[in-house]
């Protein structure tokens, strides 16, 4: 039944995550390929017996198939379709559709939605799509063409930006553009507060939207404190902190046109607020010193593992950034710590934060465990997509 030119044929035993529906087929798992096949196909995925297990996209390297049904149906534009429908019905029910003070976020989570290899962000009118398999760069026209038919007047434009998710082997030379209608970088609004976006030139597809809900949590504690916003690449952080009520805020970017994008939101929300002030440093040298200086520290490191080969390394930087925001803050201070990487798991990642509050030789409580908002959903199926991980600690 299923469209699909060649069959993956699994070796014995190898079906078995695939039964408990995780969406991975990794290389080392395949016994042989029947028919050809060519990166970005369509393929079906057979136990060593030739039990039908599953359909996904195929391509070379270590994850080899993307799981896209474990039903054996056809995959044609009506299947994307009915996927794709099913991502928006769970962002209307989340009340993000319709929202009168937030129109930014994630419309489409990879896995999460059962569409590996898929992101898609939504920017006030405009769909951001990131492709990260071959399979799903291939059918990019589609995938907008299926958005735009399901979100009619709501969505205006459709961007790609793919340039750096897809694997370079591929060969695929992807450029970025618009696949659909064309918009100018817009300001968005998140929980009524504003944001300037470049989809064009801004890291990922433009802002971090998965720090909704933990920017809106700095916002209840930052009554009356100085408060240090490191990594805080467009300043969401830094703006809720005032919106809070902080004493000043220090916002602290390795980047320059971070800091620039960050001045211009402060600007856009807190004219002319002498609270705000912005430095372009390395987190680590801007940490040597700042012994009582602040007792809200909010750490958003970019992700420091993307392979798992760099975790031993990842770990130690975790732990030793910590380390030097516990032993700085001012007593009764409160830090927020967060993790992005998805290989660093949320054990790991406490370990290095306990690590790094050990040192300090400080008293530290966990208030709050923070995770990734509900439209970046995690498949139970599938838990290596729960990549956020954040804790927030108050220190005596
Ligand atoms: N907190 C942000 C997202 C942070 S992304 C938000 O809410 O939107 C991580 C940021 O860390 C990036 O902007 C990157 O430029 C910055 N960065 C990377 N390495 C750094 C370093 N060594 N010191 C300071 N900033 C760094």
């Amino acid at each position: 039944m299923t469209n699909t030119k060649a069959t993956v044929v699994l070796k014995s035993t190898k079906e078995q995550s695939l039964k408990r529906f995780h969406p991975w087929v990794f290389s080392g798992a395949i016994k042989e390929i029947e028919g050809t096949v060519q990166e970005g196909d369509l393929v079906k995925v057979v136990s060593n017996t030739r039990e039908f297990l599953g359909t996904g996209h195929y391509q070379i390297g270590s994850i080899a198939v993307r799981i896209v049904t474990f039903t054996d149906e056809p995959v044609d534009s009506a299947f994307w379709k009915k996927k794709l429908a099913e991502a928006v019905s769970l962002r209307r029910a989340l009340g993000l559709l319709d929202s009168t003070d937030t129109n930014v976020f994630r419309l489409v989570h990879g896995e999460g939605d059962g569409l590996p290899g898929l992101i898609v962000d939504f920017y006030n009118g405009t769909a951001v799509l990131q492709a990260h398999s071959v399979g799903m760069y291939l059918i990019r026209n589609e995938l907008a063409q299926l958005l735009k038919e399901l979100l009619g007047e709501q969505l205006q434009a459709v961007y790609n930006k793919s340039d750096k998710t897809l694997p370079f082997k591929a060969d695929l030379k992807p450029e970025n553009g618009y696949l659909l209608g064309t918009s100018e970088p817009t300001i968005v609004k998140e929980y009524g507060q504003a944001f300037r976006v470049d989809w064009v030139e801004g890291q990922k597809t433009g802002f971090f939207i998965d720090q909704r809900e933990n920017r809106r949590l700095v916002q209840e504690y930052a009554q009356g404190r100085d408060v240090l916003n490191m990594f805080c690449y467009s300043g969401g952080f830094s703006f809720y902190a005032m919106r809070g009520g902080a004493n000043l805020v220090h916002s602290v970017d390795s980047s320059a046109k971070a800091i620039d994008l960050t001045n211009q939101n402060v600007e856009l929300n807190f004219e002319n607020d002498p609270r705000h002030e912005a430095f372009v440093a390395d987190a680590f040298s801007f940490m040597r010193d700042i012994k009582d200086k602040y007792d809200l520290i909010i750490l958003d490191p970019p992700a420091f593992a993307k392979h798992r080969n760099a975790l031993h390394q990842a770990l130690q930087a975790y732990k030793r950034l910590n380390a030097k925001a516990f032993e700085q803050v001012r007593p009764g201070g409160i830090v927020f710590t967060f993790s992005c990487s998805q290989v660093v798991t949320k054990d790991k990642f406490r370990e290095a934060v306990f690590s790094g509050a050990a040192i300090s030789g400080r008293k530290v409580r966990i208030l709050h465990q923070l995770t990734q908002p509900a439209d970046h959903p995690i498949n139970m199926y599938h838990p290596e997509g729960e990549y956020l991980k954040g804790l927030v600690l108050y220190v005596d």
